[in-house]
């Protein structure tokens, strides 16, 4: 994987922009200083690139791309403005919303410029038109990466960022700790990109203490380090209250389990739980479907399939690759409802009873008992489960992103709890809140990694420097 990336082993004194983590939002922003002329360095706390990125299902959510153009599909801007701020429930910062909207389609631009190629678009939560773009993330990053390299941009693995210095009121170095020791790298400008926390127990422990029973995955470097630095320097945080969980993954770890799970519920499963029950209109964002979850007797789930949701199976979207997941033998499957039943040993008649009624009310136009209208937000039609075989995966949920952090301004400078900047550190991607609230849609942890990444190397890079190279 470090093939041709621009790696340097010798720590440096003194630097332009300094980035600390090389996931999407690290990637992008290096890149983007780079490209400003800027020497650019990005430091990674780990032996590989990509943290929580290269564990992530891989999807953007763009607007008014040539995929979706050339698949009929009719989006704009406003549209995702409009979608975004209702999937936050209007808790999303609209500032950091609009910088999205107004961004995205330059950055994908600027993304495919530099050779990253999307595959065939889906819609998934909260995207009222397809708008999920799938993507090879570890060969986006390479990409990134190497294209900054030949800028003269340089990254320095198994160095990891311990603290910010701070002096006269302005960030000015970060003290690092290699295999060789400790170091001090002066900089004009930080870049924290440092990723979530969600492999951090104590910290997910202090936000979110719903979350003791999830699964944890993400990038094993996300322990909330840049949230701890900048808060020494007095930062804010927010969103906090609404770290969620990804529902559809293998309810225990098992080693075909890419880490994102399936989301067979948005292309015509239901959900029941241990009583075999629906619990959830499973329309909604995986995420609340994945709070619901956690609710349950046993916290264990199952997404019932039949073939027709199978059939649908699409190998370039992991969260729609139900044939791999049979392959890999992550289903459980059966000939009838009732053996289905047995096999996962729920309650007699329970699976056969709630399958029954969900096909009952789609043939006769009753109102669906959780309120679901369609299959995933406003797209697709519910249907009878009724053709054999039918599937059941065990269905948990996962913390892979933590969607809360650091309080930013659309310049990306990351705020004081007052407001204030603090100046000289800028900050990126899965580390800063403020920009999902409430909910979450598909693709907008990879987007907003991409699109705030790019903008925070560039104006980290207009900042004065003090370097001659
Ligand atoms: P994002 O989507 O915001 O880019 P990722 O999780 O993909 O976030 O990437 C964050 C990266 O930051 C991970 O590779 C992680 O190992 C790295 N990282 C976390 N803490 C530090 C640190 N203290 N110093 C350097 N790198 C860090």
């Amino acid at each position: 994987m470090t093939a041709g990336l621009p790696l340097e082993r010798e720590l440096p004194d003194r630097v332009g922009v300094l980035v600390l983590g090389s996931g999407l939002a690290g990637c992008a922003a290096l890149l983007a200083a780079a490209e400003a002329g800027q020497f650019a360095v990005m430091i990674e706390k780990t032996g590989g690139i990509g943290g929580s990125t290269v564990r992530s299902a891989g999807l953007t959510a763009f607007a008014g791309t040539d995929e979706q153009a050339g698949q009929g599909v009719a989006d704009s801007v406003e549209l995702l403005r409009q979608d975004l701020l209702e999937t936050s429930r209007h808790l999303a910062d609209e500032g950091l919303v609009d910088l999205y909207c107004d961004h995205q389609l330059e950055t994908y631009r600027w993304l495919t410029g530099h050779g990253v190629r999307y595959g065939e678009v889906h819609a998934a939560s909260g995207q009222s038109v397809p708008r999920s773009h799938p993507t090879d993330t570890t060969g986006m990053l390479v990409k990134l990466l190497k294209a900054a390299g030949l800028l003269g941009a340089r990254l320095l693995l198994d160095t990891k960022a311990e603290r910010l210095v701070r002096e006269d009121g302005r960030v000015v170095a970060v003290d690092v700790t290699t295999p060789h020791g400790p170091h001090r790298i002066h900089a004009d400008a930080v870049v924290l990109a440092t990723g979530g926390f969600s492999q951090s127990p104590e910290l997910l422990a202090r936000f979110a203490p719903q979350m003791e029973h999830a699964l944890r995955a993400g990038g094993e470097g996300c322990q909330g380090d840049g949230l701890l630095m900048a808060w020494e320097l007095g930062a804010g945080v927010v969103d906090t209250p609404y770290l969620k969980g990804t529902y559809g993954i293998y309810h225990r770890p098992h080693p075909d389990e890419d880490g994102t799970g399936i989301l067979a519920v948005y292309k015509g499963a239901i959900a029941v739980n241990r009583e075999g029950r629906r619990f959830v209109d499973e329309s909604l964002p995986y995420k609340e479907i994945g709070d619901a979850a956690l609710a349950q007797p046993g916290v264990t789930t199952y997404q019932v399939l039949d073939a027709q949701v199978l059939a649908q199976t699409s190998d370039e979207v992991p969260i729609y690759d139900f044939a791999g997941r049979e392959r890999a033998g992550l289903l459980v499957t059966a000939d009838t409802l009732a053996e289905l039943e047995r096999l996962l040993d729920l309650p007699e008649h329970s699976l056969v009873d709630t399958v029954t009624d969900y096909n009952r009310r789609l043939a006769d136009g009753t109102p669906d008992e959780f309120g679901r209208s369609h299959l995933s937000g406003g797209v697709g039609t519910p249907f009878a489960l009724e053709v054999p075989p039918f599937y059941a995966h065990p269905s948990g949920t996962v913390v892979l992103a933590t969607y809360c952090g650091l309080t930013v301004d659309t310049r990306l400078r990351v705020l004081d709890v007052f407001g204030e900047p603090i100046e000289r550190l800028y900050a990126a991607g899965e580390v800063i809140g403020g920009f999902h609230g409430g909910g979450y849609m598909t693709g907008t942890s990879i987007g907003k990694s991409g699109i705030f990444g790019r903008l925070a190397g560039a104006h980290a890079a207009a900042e004065e420097s003090e370097l001659a190279w």
